[in-house]
């Protein structure tokens, strides 16, 4: 039987009279590895960016696991086990690949510390923990090499695998990629791929904001579309492809 893990429910957002996003109502199961496709402008990102507080929706609600998280901000839902990348990665660029990890979980420390004595010894001791994992995390998804670059020198798709690591750093249930293989070298958008199927096979769930439509073919199922801010297909990679609307604004343009 399966299960929802994400909701959305007429989520509605408006750039002044332009609405971005008309009234989205998605189910994503638990377990699966979800493709939200849709041309440029189609509110994609957008649908992210109120899936994960970034953006406030105008109306319509997020569930998560069953519990109504909406108008939580983005900490809250990193906390809560949504982690998401972005279409454009944005490291600090003079830290290090490490550093930049280690900063992803930074909002949660010492918030339930009561006092400032026990805080500093809890900051310490957190530190080092967060150290540590950052630096599993960072084996994990092959950048350990690089952990002491700055993060402005490590090329693009590099990037992409450390915005992966700063996400894990926060144990999520469901992942949302944003092109996560724009712009990205093959090989490591196989690392990468071989990365997600692995976390997916640990039960982690993904939705991913892909263009290439041979990556959505081969590792999402099922697919959702979008365009004009509207879901306008919703099914199995294989209907996808035998879509004729679908196969004309993705395939024959
Ligand atoms: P996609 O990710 O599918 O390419 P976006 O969600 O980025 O699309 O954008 C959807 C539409 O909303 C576009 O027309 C875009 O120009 C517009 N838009 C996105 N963000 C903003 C914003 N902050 N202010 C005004 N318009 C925006
Ligand atoms: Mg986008």
């Amino acid at each position: 039987m399966s299960e929802v893990i994400l909701s959305t429910n007429g989520l509605t957002k408006s750039f002044g009279a332009f609405k971005a996003v008309d009234g989205v109502s998605l189910e994503i199961q638990t377990g699966s590895i979800t493709g939200l496709i849709g041309p440029n402008g189609a509110g994609k990102s957008t649908l992210f960016n109120l899936l994960t507080g970034v953006l406030k929706p105008d109306e319509g609600g997020v569930t998560l696991n069953g519990q109504d998280v909406s108008g939580l901000s983005s900490d809250k839902l990193f906390a809560c086990g949504l982690g998401r990348t972005f279409q454009i990665p944005r490291p600090f660029a003079r830290m290090s690949v490490l550093e930049n990890v280690m900063l992803a979980p930074i909002g949660q420390i010492g918030e339930t510390v009561a006092g400032p004595f026990l805080k500093r010894a809890r900051m310490r001791s957190e530190e080092m923990h967060i150290r540590e994992r950052a630096l599993e995390v960072l084996d994990f998804v092959t950048l350990a090499p690089l952990a002491d670059h700055p993060a402005g020198k490590i090329s693009g798709g590099q990037m992409k695998l450390l915005e992966l690591a700063r996400v894990l750093m926060g144990n999520p249930a469901v992942i949302l990629l944003d092109e996560p293989a724009a712009g990205v070298n093959p090989v490591l958008t196989e690392t990468l791929i071989s990365k997600i199927e692995e976390l997916n096979r640990r039960g982690t769930t993904f939705l991913i904001i892909e263009h290439d439509m041979d990556f959505v073919m081969r590792h999402c199922d099922p697919v959702i579309a979008l365009a004009e801010g509207k879901v306008v297909f919703q099914g199995t990679s294989e209907e996808a492809l035998a879509n004729p609307v679908l196969l004309d604004a993705y395939l024959g343009a």
